[in-house]
């Protein structure tokens, strides 16, 4: 994937050289220690002096710099910085000829662990979207394991591949779609609200698949090879796959994102048509003609 010398995207916010235990600390631990410093009587402001910069501000700059990033580490938030940049001027362009307006979702880096509007997340629940703050969470430690499982191979475009599903995400919740399936959690059962889950999911491959189409007619970043090693990827991360692995057998009615079949479909056919009117037959396609 070419990615390098364009344009880098304003909103990643890098959390990497952040210590997940001061974060700890930034929260609960520095209220415990403001309480208790209330009631012997102590000036907080000082205390907090002695905490550290925002010290009370849980995951918001509050954390002290640990650590200088490794050149990997710089290379990886420079490529992700590239990434949203091609994600922002598409989708802008995008929603712009619909007579609509892209808002910019954040791109949050953290390493081990990270406070979010939906809550704290360890890294091992993978790159994650949350739409009560707009912000996608990654830790790139994730790209190694993604580079790893590709033999060793240049994985910059499957990593760009999730980053894309991710901003996918964000493009369904801006456009309702997301609503709609979380409306479903209350009123179906859970073997139903999978089925949702996973429509869900197909077009968010789907809506990665348009980006890299309109991505590329604009900056022309695939390389030969780079979709077939992207969907290799896919197929490492599918829910057949995932589940295989885990416990050696699949059980298709608690998938939640589609077979790695199914997403390698998706995302070809957002590539080949960039045809966002049919976002709507991944909800509207009978289930098994997914
Ligand atoms: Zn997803």
């Amino acid at each position: 994937m070419r990615w390098e010398g364009g344009r880098k995207s304003e909103n990643v916010e890098d959390r990497r050289n952040m210590k997940p235990a001061v974060m700890a600390a930034g929260g609960l631990g520095v209220m415990v220690v403001m309480v208790i410093a209330a009631l012997l009587g102590l000036d907080p402001k000082k205390v907090q002096q002695v905490m550290g910069p925002g010290g009370g501000q849980a995951g918001r700059g509050g954390q002290v710099a640990q650590r200088e990033l490794t050149k990997e580490e710089k290379e990886d938030g420079e490529f992700v910085k590239a990434v949203m940049a091609f994600t922002e001027d598409v989708w802008t362009e995008q929603f712009s000829r619909a007579g609509e307006k892209y808002v910019k979702p954040t791109m949050v880096l953290f390493s081990q662990a990270v406070d979010t509007g939906c809550g704290r997340a360890p890294s091992a629940v993978g790159p994650f979207y949350c739409p009560a703050d707009r912000k996608v969470y990654l830790d790139p430690s994730f790209f190694e394991e993604l580079r790893v499982k590709m033999g060793g191979s240049d994985a910059r475009f499957s990593q760009a591949y999730v980053i894309a599903h991710e901003i996918g995400h964000h493009v369904q919740n801006l456009l309702g779609y997301s609503e709609i399936v979380d409306r479903k959690r209350q009123t179906e059962s859970k073997a139903e609200f999978n089925k949702w889950s996973v429509r869900l999911e197909l077009q968010a491959d789907y809506l990665a698949g348009v980006w890299a189409h309109y991505g590329q007619e604009k900056f022309t970043f695939i390389e030969p090879g780079d979709v077939a090693t992207a969907m290799k990827s896919a197929q490492a991360i599918g829910d057949d796959r995932i589940q295989k692995n885990a416990r050696g057998f699949t059980s298709p009615e608690s998938y939640t994102h589609g077979t790695s079949e199914q997403r390698t479909k998706w995302f070809r056919e957002g590539l080949k048509t960039g045809d966002l009117n049919r976002l709507k037959d991944l909800f509207e396609l009978p289930y098994g003609e997914l």
